[in-house]
């Protein structure tokens, strides 16, 4: 089975790497000249531990290999799979010119049957719209459209695509589910076969679904502080109710990255769309939005309403750890907000700096370590919860600082740390 793959991001890299691991050949198809030349040069384009081992492996052996020429490429594809980006547009509507484009181009040159697989996570209707494309041309004769949805986490790709909970094939015909399946057989995981259109709101469903959780402990955490109880406990306590269990309970400053929001926005635009108020989704959506203006108004209220000559210093400014991407970052968004006063911002990430820098202005400092970082600030926020950042040497980081005020917002010390003479705020605890 000749297998290509469009798109060399997060998930299509993670995609090309992994079914060339199978001993698929895979042919990965990146217009991005820089990342494209990186790619030829055995390098991978972003951070994502674990994946540049098995890649260099699999480039070693031939079977993966990287172009940015359509052309034969895809006339002797047998399975096409599109992983390109869908960003959001300003209303929350997902962008699908990236996916049009490679239909496009697909449909120009597709020879015999092929299979033409939607990884990019589209909205309802999107395979209809794929599958139209292909139809206006007259040579394309025999195609199936599937959506198989990817449900990675960025800082443990490698480890989802090999072990993903459950595969889901939206498919019209039997021949192109059991292609899919074939693709997947090694992973030896539950498959959800159904429609292309079922398919298709899964991912934005379960994504969500998984906005609210951290959405609702969140705003649990702001009553827990209010009232002083301590939020690691009841999220604890309700995480041990099997009918919600402990994942996404951790609260902080509320969900980024490139999916969650934007696939939020997209549902909220579907539903409207299709004449449905999706409430729940419309406050989640809201309350994450808001956060960040609350998180500004508590820095506010620790520095005394003043951010003259006030350093404040970032740990973290990844949307998560172990990764080095900063799209939607809570961080970054803080960062800009803070930005705007007269506070000087420095920020130390162990991966994310580079592509920070592209978002911030350049008055904001960018240090090489922990340390460096906090020297003279007045306030510490712990942004991203990275392991290095678990074992500070604290008393170092006191005799840094100008004032030892740590804000953790994702609770990886506890009140202990006062003992130290730290000021110490977290989230949820009074
Ligand atoms: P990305 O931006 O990292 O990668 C997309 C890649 O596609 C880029 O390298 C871009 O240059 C390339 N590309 C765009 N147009 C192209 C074209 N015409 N030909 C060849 N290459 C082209 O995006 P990503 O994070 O990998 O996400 C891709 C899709 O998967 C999105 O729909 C996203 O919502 C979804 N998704 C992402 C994740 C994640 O954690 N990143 C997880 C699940 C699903």
């Amino acid at each position: 089975m000749r297998i290509t793959i469009i798109g060399a991001g997060y998930v299509g890299l993670v995609q090309a790497v992994g079914l060339a691991d199978f001993g698929f050949k895979v042919i990965c198809i990146e217009k991005d000249l820089e990342k494209l030349r990186q790619l030829k040069f055995g390098k991978i384009p972003f951070y994502e531990p674990g994946l540049e081992e098995l890649f260099k492996k699999n480039l070693k052996s031939d079977r993966l290999n990287f172009t940015n020429k359509y052309s034969n490429n895809i006339s002797q594809s047998d399975v096409i799979f599109i992983c390109v980006g869908t960003p959001p547009k300003k209303k929350g509507e997902s962008d699908l010119n990236f996916v049009n484009q490679v239909t496009k181009e697909i449909s120009k040159k597709i020879e015999g049957y092929t299979v033409i697989v939607s990884k990019s996570t589209v909205p309802v209707g999107t395979s209809l719209l794929i599958e139209n494309i292909l139809k206006k041309k007259k040579s394309v004769k025999t195609f199936d459209v599937v959506s198989n949805p990817e449900f990675l986490r960025e800082g443990s790709a490698l480890d989802d695509f090999m072990r993903p909970d459950k595969i889901i094939i939206g498919c019209r015909t039997v021949k192109a589910e059991k292609i899919l399946k074939k693709i997947y057989k090694t992973l030896k995981r539950p498959f959800v076969v159904t429609n292309n259109e079922t398919a298709e709101i899964i991912k934005y469903a379960n994504n969500s679904f998984l906005a609210t959780k951290i959405t609702f402990i969140n705003e649990i955490a702001d009553l827990c502080e209010n009232i002083g109880a301590e939020i690691k406990t009841v999220a604890k306590a309700i995480g041990l109710d099997g009918r919600i269990g402990p994942k996404f309970l951790h609260p902080g400053p509320g969900y980024g990255g490139s999916c969650f929001p934007k696939d939020v926005k997209s549902l909220i635009y579907q539903g409207n769309k299709n004449s449905t108020d999706l409430q729940i989704i419309k406050a989640v959506d809201r309350a994450n939005e808001l956060r960040i203006k609350s998180l500004f108004h508590r820095i506010k209220k620790i520095v005394n309403n003043k951010f003259n000559n006030i350093q404040i210093a970032f740990l973290g400014i990844t949307f998560k750890p172990n990764t080095d991407d900063v799209r939607e970052s809570p961080g970054i968004k803080l960062a800009k907000d803070l930005f705007k006063t007269k506070a000087k911002i420095k920020i130390y990430d162990p991966k994310g700096m580079e592509n920070a820098k592209k978002e911030l202005s350049k008055s904001i400092e960018f240090c090489d370590n922990e340390y460096e970082v906090v020297k003279n600030s007045n306030l510490l926020v712990i942004v991203t919860e990275w392991k290095q950042f678990k074992n500070l040497d604290l008393l170092k980081i006191k005799r840094l600082m100008k004032k030892p005020v740590i804000l953790d917002l994702r609770n990886i010390y506890s009140k202990e740390i006062t003992k130290h003479g730290f000021q110490y705020h977290s989230i949820g605890n009074n």
